[in-house]
C-alpha cells in the first residue's frame, strides 16, 4: 500500500492510501503510482503515453480493448527488456 496527498481547490489537503498492485482503470496493468487523475489511473494513461512513452492513438483512446491490448504487449516487451539486462543474455 501507498498514500498519496492531494491538494484541493480550497487549500486543504486529503491523504488517501491506496494499493499500488490495483489494476488501471484505463490499461488495466498496476497502477504503481497515484496520478493527478487519482489512484485507480496510472500515470501513464493519465498522459496519454504507453509504459515505453509511445503516445496513445484515438483508436486507443475510444476502444478500451484495445488500449489493454497494446499495453499488455508493450509491458511485456518492456517485462523482457528488463530480463534482457538482469540476465544479461536473451532468454529465447
Ligand atoms: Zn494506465
Amino acid at each position: 500500500m501507498k498514500k498519496v496527498e492531494y491538494l484541493l481547490t480550497d487549500g486543504t489537503h486529503i491523504e488517501l492510501e491506496y494499493d499500488e498492485n490495483a489494476p488501471c482503470r484505463a490499461c488495466g496493468l498496476p497502477v504503481v503510482s497515484a496520478s493527478m487523475g487519482g489512484t485507480d489511473l496510472c500515470p501513464w494513461c493519465d498522459c496519454g503515453k504507453h509504459r515505453n512513452g509511445e503516445p496513445m492513438t484515438l483508436a486507443e483512446f475510444l476502444d478500451i480493448n484495445l488500449l489493454r491490448m497494446k499495453a499488455k504487449e508493450i509491458q511485456n516487451k518492456l517485462d523482457a527488456l528488463k530480463g534482457v539486462k538482469q540476465n544479461g543474455k536473451v532468454n529465447s
